[in-house]
């Protein structure tokens, strides 16, 4: 597997109209983005610094991954996003050293990426997301 760098970082939070305020007005970041990823029930808010990206996630409904990580570990960091050259590739390498993965194939993301995530109990309690962008693709 070869990693370019932290794509993201995932923060749940209940709301991001309180939480975006924070990172605008005291860290000095621009939310560029809004996006609402129906099949994930969140609505994500984007930010940059440097290459690297703060994905604030808010769920949608109660049955939302998000809705329940906040119910069980409060609001906070999620998960962390490493860019790959070669999704696929990577998800087939961690498989073959006994990684469990949450998804065995690339899924669509937020922002038009290629997303899958490695299980939290392969990846000593953190839960793990490669991704891809298709315009990036090495082969
Ligand atoms: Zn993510």
């Amino acid at each position: 597997m070869n990693i370019s760098h932290i794509e993201h970082l995932g923060i749940a939070v209940k709301s991001l109209e309180q939480a975006i305020p924070y990172y605008e007005q005291i860290l000095g970041l621009k939310c560029y983005a809004i996006e609402e990823v129906a099949d994930q029930k969140v609505k994500t808010a984007f930010f940059k610094a440097g290459q690297t990206k703060i994905e604030l996630l808010e769920p949608t409904g109660p049955e939302s991954t998000i809705a329940k990580f906040i119910e069980k570990r409060g609001e906070g960091i999620h998960h962390i996003a490493f860019a790959v050259d070669n999704l696929q590739k990577s998800l087939d390498e961690v498989a073959e050293k006994g990684v469990q993965l949450i998804d065995k194939a690339p899924r669509g993301g937020a922002e038009g990426l290629e997303i899958a995530f490695l299980h939290p109990k392969s990846t000593i309690g953190v839960l793990t997301e490669l991704c891809q962008d298709p315009k990036n693709n090495a082969e």
